[in-house]
Formats: C-alpha cells, sequence, structure tokens
C-alpha cells in the first residue's frame, strides 16, 4: 500500500492537477463510466463529531475507494488541528486489497475549487471579467485563487456576513494583481461569474441581485437544510450539477425541488456539457447554476493523482498490508 500523508499533498498536487482529474472524472460520470455510492453521514454522539463517507468506483480511471472523515467542532481549540479531518483509501478494482492511504484535508479544497472552475470554463460567458465571491472563509480563498488561475478576470468584488474576513478575499485577489471590492449584496450585478462558498441554512444571493449572462457556482451546500440562494433565482436558471441525486438532497437544489419550484429533470450533470451531450449555455443572456454538491469521485480522482505524482517524485511511503 502507498501512503501519501498529507505533509506532502501541497508540493505534489497542483490545482491544475485536480482540474484535470475533477473534469476528467465529471466527463466519465456522465457517459455512465462512473459512479458516486450513496453517502454516509453520521452525528457520532461523541465530542459533537459528524463523520461520514463518500465512495465511488471510476471504471475509467480505474479508482475505487472512499473519502472517510468528517467534522469535529472543537479539534483547532481543544487539539490546534482544523475541524474538517479526512481520509482517501483507494483499492485495487481487481482484486479488493487497498492500494493507497492518502490524506485528504487540502485534497478536499483542491478538489472543491477544482469543480467550480470547471464549471465556469465550461458554463461562464467568454468575455466575463468580474468575479463576485460570496463567503470569504478556508474554502473561499482556494475557490478565488483557482478561479483566478483559470480566466482572465479583471476585478473580484466580494460579500461575507462577516465583514471582517473580507481581506481573505482582497489578498488572494492581491497575489493576482487584481483590484478588490466589498460589495452589498445587491453590487452583484456587476459580476458576470459568482462563487457562493458559505455554511449558510438561508438564502442570501436572490434573483434580483444577479444580472443576465451570470454564471453561479454554488459550493457551500453539502448537506440537508443549508441554503445560500434564493428558490426564484435557482428556477431563473439553466441548472447544472455534479451529481443530481445529490443536488435534489444535500445540494442547493434541495428546497427548490421541495417546494416544487424545480423537478430533477431540470437539472444536467455538469458532464453532460463537458462531453458535448449538452450544449451547456447557449446565449449572453442566460444565467447558468452549478449546484457543486462535493462526490466522492472527485477525491478518488485527486487522490489517484496524488498517488502516482509522489510515486514520480519519489515522496511514496510503500508498506505492506
Ligand atoms: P468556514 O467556516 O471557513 O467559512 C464559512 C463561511 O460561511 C464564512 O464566509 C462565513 O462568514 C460564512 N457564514 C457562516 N454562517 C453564515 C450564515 N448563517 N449565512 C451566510 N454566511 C455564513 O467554512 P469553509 O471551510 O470555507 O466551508 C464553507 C462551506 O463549504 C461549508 O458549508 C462546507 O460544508 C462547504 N463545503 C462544500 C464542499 C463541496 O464539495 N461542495 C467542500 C468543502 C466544504
Amino acid at each position: 500500500m502507498i501512503i501519501v500523508p498529507e505533509s506532502e499533498i501541497a508540493s505534489l498536487v497542483t490545482p491544475e492537477a485536480a482540474f484535470d482529474a475533477v473534469e476528467n472524472v465529471f466527463a466519465a460520470m456522465a457517459r455512465g463510466d462512473a459512479y458516486n455510492f450513496p453517502v454516509i453521514r453520521e452525528a457520532i454522539g461523541h465530542v459533537d463529531a459528524l463523520y461520514g463517507f463518500k465512495g465511488g468506483f471510476d471504471k475509467a480511471g480505474m479508482a475505487l475507494g472512499l473519502k472517510a472523515g468528517g467534522y469535529w467542532p472543537n479539534n483547532l481549540e481543544s487539539h490546534n488541528i482544523i475541524n474538517h479531518q479526512s481520509t482517501v483509501f483507494l483499492f485495487d478494482p481487481d482484486t479488493g486489497r487497498v492500494s493507497a492511504m492518502v490524506g485528504g484535508n487540502l485534497l478536499t479544497a483542491l478538489r472543491t475549487a477544482a469543480a467550480s472552475s470547471v464549471s465556469i470554463k465550461h458554463l461562464a460567458r467568454e468575455d466575463a471579467k468580474v468575479i463576485g465571491m460570496i463567503g470569504a472563509g478556508h474554502q473561499a480563498k482556494f475557490q478565488l485563487r483557482t478561479a483566478l488561475e483559470h480566466r482572465n478576470f479583471e476585478k473580484v468584488i466580494g460579500w461575507n456576513l462577516h465583514p471582517e474576513m473580507l481581506p481573505n478575499l482582497e489578498e488572494v485577489a492581491k497575489e493576482a494583481g487584481l483590484p478588490f471590492e466589498a460589495v452589498e449584496l445587491d453590487g452583484m450585478k456587476e459580476a458576470d461569474v459568482i462563487i457562493t462558498i458559505t455554511s449558510s441554512f438561508d438564502a442570501t444571493l436572490i434573483a434580483d441581485h444577479v444580472s443576465p449572462g451570470t454564471h453561479l457556482a454554488c459550493m457551500g451546500t453539502d448537506t440537508v437544510g443549508k441554503q445560500e440562494v434564493g428558490v426564484d433565482l435557482i428556477e431563473k436558471a439553466t441548472l447544472f450539477t455534479d451529481e443530481v441525486a445529490q443536488s435534489i438532497s444535500i445540494g442547493e437544489c434541495q428546497h427548490a425541488i421541495k417546494s416544487g419550484a424545480i423537478k430533477k429533470n431540470d437539472i444536467t450533470p455538469l458532464g453532460a456539457a463537458i462531453n458535448g451531450d449538452h450544449k451547456g449555455r447557449t446565449s449572453a443572456d442566460e444565467i447558468t447554476l452549478f449546484d457543486g454538491t462535493g462526490v466522492g469521485l472527485q477525491d478518488l480522482a485527486c487522490a489517484a493523482a496524488a498517488v502516482e505524482l509522489a510515486i514520480a517524485q519519489g515522496k511514496a511511503i510503500d508498506v505492506d498490508v
């Protein structure tokens, strides 16, 4: 079994490598070559932790496995480690033998940022110049950095419920040599692309805050009850997602499905647009929305890339199990 420790991920997996891995696996999912298993997420009744598994099998990439982990709210205070903890396990699809154990914390941020950037590549207008951020926490920095690496945006605007966190976004904009402006929600009308990445349980962004032609990547809602955008905006947009089953149950579309505003068939896997089976954006005025719920196959694809890079660079730890 190959071990790739958390401490090696930063030097191995570039945002570019994560982007390629995620784009390929979304395409494989839409072709029916890869599928995600149902998600398990449990409150374990100890230290308020939420623990679970996201797994799947990608026949095209021959990646079989799962990410195990979750959220331990007291970690930072009590143990000085981050609250989100996860590890990816890969198995040999031919024999079932465990083949790799890969640190999953940074990988999660990289694969989540890759997903929104893949959606921007395939759904945003070519002439998009202003990117808007709703959310300024841990994931937001990765989201913005990856998006700026993939498109030539000219300006970053941001809104956050806790404005004291906005310097996080300004710092990333500065790194890319771009101006940053804090705006009210109404100011998001200036954005051509908007990423939402908050832990909100109520709609923040509504249809009135968004201009025609905008692409939205809604990345924060990954649990029953969470919500970042209004049902009115979902109703107005052409909808894409990583995994329809997750979008309607734990993703941003869960509320519009529940209220009957949309049906399951209104949501298209992003992979279909990548493969050319769906035309994606069809006009400059269309609002497109990617509901990024986060699938196990993203983790497996990025972990498999990490293993390959670790072996190539002599950083893999090989142990007998
Ligand atoms: P974080 O704690 O670092 O940041 C949370 C952000 O949400 C901050 O900007 C905060 O101001 C904002 N926020 C908190 N409460 C809010 C509220 N009631 N209304 C509006 N905004 C609020 O968290 P993070 O690690 O950046 O994660 C952000 C979200 O992304 C979480 O919901 C997390 O579960 C989700 N996430 C999704 C994926 C995926 O694949 N889709 C992957 C990782 C994390």
